[in-house]
């Protein structure tokens, strides 16, 4: 099987902890094929991630790594981007000039604020309709490849709200599921809520059922590893995890542009 994890962040990122090397070499120990870097990107500043990564160093970095790692691992080169439907025409500018691989969307925030501080005060329905809103509104308008952690918020809300009831929500879902297939982004499965309270994969079961079920293909399976003891957690995991939900194919890109690879 051609492993590959598709979210990981290195210490380009503010809350990486392992240099792109390390992560690279434990990748290989661990028999895993290609690995796409996704470091955090922010252009609003308010925003913790503002103004962290160099990209130019980051590509240094990722080249030199090409180099190293040749014969043994293909290495991508890819972002994570807070709310890219907020600030589209900044983000365009900025990323005008970059080769990317690979573009991840992610609902960190909400108006401006953590998801930890937006649930206080709020009930467990309101709490994640307003997130699954703002998630699509980013599948609408934003120059992405796929959604990340599609139902976040329950990493930050399992413990005081508890998690969510797919039918309260699923109306909001199947918008958003829909408007990736016709826009023909994808989504990700997330192994890093497995490693969390809540214990379930990002997106649950229902979630990837419902995108199976209304025409979903793309999708790409990684570990959001912020260290390289992490790096490919879980992936075998959500291998069979979309095995039993009908998937046959999990998706590589080079330029932003997918590729089909069976599983
Ligand atoms: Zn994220
Ligand atoms: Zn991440």
């Amino acid at each position: 099987m051609y492993i590959m994890d598709y979210h990981v962040h290195s210490t380009n990122s503010f809350d990486g902890k392992s240099k792109i090397n390390d992560i690279c070499r434990r990748a290989v120990q661990k028999g895993i094929k290609e690995i796409c870097f996704t470091e955090h990107f922010s252009v609003d500043p308010v925003i913790p991630t503002y103004g962290y990564i160099n990209l130019d160093s980051y590509s240094k970095e990722i080249e030199e790594n090409k180099n190293l790692f040749k014969d043994k691992l293909v290495i991508k080169k890819g972002l994570e981007i807070c709310e890219p439907h907020l600030n589209y025409e900044k983000l365009q500018e900025e990323l005008n000039n970059q080769e990317l691989d690979f573009i991840i969307g992610s609902v960190h925030n909400i108006n401006k604020t953590k998801l930890r501080k937006y649930i206080q005060g709020k009930n467990n329905k309101d709490a994640y309709r307003g997130f699954f809103k703002e998630v699509y509104l980013l599948a609408c308008s934003s120059n992405i490849d796929i959604i990340g952690h599609l139902d976040l918020l329950k990493r930050y809300a399992y413990n005081d709200l508890g998690n969510y009831k797919f039918l309260e929500s699923a109306d909001i879902i199947e918008a958003i599921l829909k408007k990736v297939i016709e826009r023909n982004i994808g989504i990700e499965i997330n192994t890093s809520g497995f490693r969390s309270d809540v214990k379930e994969m990002f997106p649950s079961v229902d979630v990837l059922k419902m995108y199976k079920s209304l025409g979903g293909e793309i999708i790409t399976i990684g570990s959001d590893s912020h260290s390289a003891e992490l790096v490919g957690e879980d992936l075998n995991n959500a291998l069979d995890l979309l095995k039993y939900c009908g998937f046959r194919y999990i998706f590589k890109y080079n330029r932003r542009k997918p590729e089909a690879i069976k599983i």
